[in-house]
């Protein structure tokens, strides 16, 4: 089994050894209840530096609602069994209060890029993500991190968040590991219950539908307003977004002029999917 630690002064004495022999330090942060995607990331990090570090944190201040919160699937030990055929030479599993100790005040807050899409469906979310990543990075001293496209925003706004502190670490997007279906494979999907897990992949070929129609010269107004229709037929709830926007600063595009991203975010049965896919 992966060694576990739980406290950032173990986890810093282990670093610091690792640093003493020159070794390079890759950093997978994660919510655990880990799949494919997330392991696909520690391959990632095996193939570019010496030693990996798979963090598990649930972080309270990203969640939106007490409930979210407290359904949010947590699976600790197989996790940690999925793990022992990946090259993570550590899982870092921080007790709250190593990550928020009595009296934290501090709120890492990144504007325009949070100010949009999820951040505009999911206020405080993107402070959560980047207060907590700050820390994560601190406290592992990695030299590269690793964090999936099937948060483009997040990855953005992640890259924005190390370039203007200067944090000494490379931050790296990998692509989407998706089910045989098409759907993107997510923590939450274990929430699905049967019948929303077989409508589910309708968002990602809807998707497909619409970057098809805007590489044919569809404009993204038109699109939307069919895919819409498509996803509430298909059973789906509110769509709160499926927008094609350019891929460097998030903003509205109607036609993929420069390099896009359609991203979506839409609800299931009380479930919040969301998926993007290059155009
Ligand atoms: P989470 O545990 O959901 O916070 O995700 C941890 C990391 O895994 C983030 O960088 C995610 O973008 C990434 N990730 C989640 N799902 C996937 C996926 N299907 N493919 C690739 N990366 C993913």
């Amino acid at each position: 089994m992966v060694e576990i630690l739980r406290t950032k002064a173990e986890l810093r004495a282990r670093v610091a050894e690792w640093k003493t022999a020159g070794d390079r330090v890759g950093v997978v942060p994660t919510m655990g209840a880990l799949h494919q995607g997330h392991l696909s990331l520690v391959s990632a990090a095996g193939e570019a530096c010496d030693r990996v570090i798979v963090t598990i944190f649930v972080n309270p201040k990203q969640f939106n609602t007490p409930e979210d919160l407290e359904n949010y699937p947590r699976t600790e030990e197989d996790d940690a069994r999925k793990l022992a055929g990946y090259p993570a030479d550590v899982i870092y599993v921080p007790d709250p209060d190593q990550i928020y100790p009595d009296g934290f005040a501090t709120n890492v807050s990144i504007s325009g890029l949070t100010e949009v899409l999820c951040g505009a469906h999911r206020p405080g979310h993107f402070d959560g993500v980047a207060t907590v990543v700050t820390k994560l990075f601190t406290q592992t001293c990695a030299d590269m991190a690793f964090f999936g496209e099937k948060d483009f925003q997040q990855l953005q706004v992640v890259k924005r968040l190390a370039a203007d502190l200067d944090l000494m670490i490379e931050v790296v997007g990998c692509p989407t590991i998706r089910e045989e279906d098409g759907l993107a494979m997510s923590s939450r999907n274990l929430l699905l219950s049967d019948r929303s897990r077989i409508k589910a992949p309708v968002l990602n070929e809807v998707m497909e539908e619409m970057a098809e129609g805007l590489r044919q010269g569809g404009q993204a107004s038109d699109l939307r307003a069919k895919a819409e229709s498509r996803l509430n037929a298909a059973g789906f709830g509110e769509v709160e977004y499926i927008d094609l926007r350019a891929c460097d600063d998030l903003s509205v595009l109607e036609t993929p002029e420069r390099p896009a991203r359609l991203l979506a975010a839409v609800w299931l049965a009380g479930v919040r999917l969301i998926d993007n896919i290059a155009v």
